[in-house]
């Protein structure tokens, strides 16, 4: 592959960071996720409009972006992982306040422990009259995750998603965080991409949403992803609006690739169609070499 090379230092700019929330079933991933998108001001003066499509971006209010996974759940987390795609800067671990450390709380912070990924812990349900969240802090301690209100280093905020409080905070934490990371990427070269969602839609046919990792990907492009080639026809945000261009972070739905990626799938742009499909042609050999060898006999 040619997805090796290291950008030089003065091309890189600052990109918005990639956040995934995990944590124990029904501990408010979701409620959280739906509750950061209402935070969004683009959102609030387009009316509102959704569609989900795996990943979206807000603006703060103080105009920065941040991008979230909208796949919740340790599965394409790991998933993800294992094929080698490591989209996620930050991840905020959610722990409802009334519930406490459960099992599923402890694979979260093994997962994001072992990707070497900074986590945010984010204690939720505070509304509730039962939430204990000193409880939560001192019983991260016993699995070494020492918060800041414990004098620790891992930032923690107390959030409801039902009620909103919190959120402007947890928001500025994702912030603070992204800067020490110094996240950049170089947005003026051929587009990498990773693909976070696809699916085969009946009229608009195969749809791949990715997250673009460096460069911009834009409409016209010649591309290769997995054992897919193809040529950009379109693309929309997660507000559904048509867009030319994807920056780094940006995620986007793809129309134009020939088949469906899987996600993880990794997706470079390349400079002539005969090259994408000698690419992808080359991959589905080795695909299928690969089947042909790990089949049980
Ligand atoms: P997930 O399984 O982690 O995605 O959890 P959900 O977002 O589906 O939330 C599980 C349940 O907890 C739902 O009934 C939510 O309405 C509720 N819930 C989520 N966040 C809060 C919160 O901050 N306060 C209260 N009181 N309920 C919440």
């Amino acid at each position: 592959d040619t997805t090796t090379d290291v950008d030089a230092e003065e091309t890189l700019q600052p990109r918005p960071p990639v956040v995934t929330i995990m944590g124990h079933v029904d501990h408010g991933k979701t409620s959280l996720l739906d509750a950061l998108r209402g935070t969004d001001v683009v959102r609030g003066e387009a009316g509102g409009i959704t569609q989900h499509m795996g990943a979206y971006q807000i603006k703060t209010k103080g105009g920065e972006l941040v991008t979230f996974l909208d796949t919740p759940g340790h599965a394409a987390f790991t998933q993800m992982r294992m094929r080698g795609a490591n989209v996620t800067d930050i991840v905020v671990l959610v722990v409802a306040a009334d519930d406490g450390i459960m099992p599923q709380t402890v694979e979260a912070i093994n997962h994001t422990r072992a990707a070497g990924v900074p986590m945010i812990v984010a204690i939720n349900k505070i509304d509730k009259h039962e939430a204990n969240p000193q409880k939560v802090r001192e019983r991260l301690l016993e699995h070494e995750v020492v918060v800041e209100a414990m004098s620790g280093e891992v930032q923690d905020v107390e959030v409801s998603a039902k009620t909103g409080a919190g959120l402007d905070e947890l928001i500025e934490k994702i912030l603070l965080q992204a800067e020490l990371m110094e996240l950049k990427a170089n947005p003026d070269r051929e587009a990498e991409a990773t693909v976070i969602e696809a699916k085969l839609d009946k009229g608009k046919g195969p749809l791949a949403t990715v997250l673009v990792n460096r460069g911009t990907l834009k409409v016209g492009d010649i591309l290769v992803v997995g054992t897919e080639s193809g040529r950009v026809r379109a693309m929309l945000d997660d507000k559904g609006r048509q867009v030319k261009a994807a920056p780094p972070s940006m995620p986007v739905e793809v129309l134009g690739i020939g088949g469906v990626p899987m996600a993880g799938d990794r997706l470079s742009v390349v400079d002539s169609e005969q090259r994408a499909r000698e690419v992808s042609s080359y991959r589905q050999e080795q695909a299928t070499a690969k089947r042909t060898a790990t089949a049980p006999t």
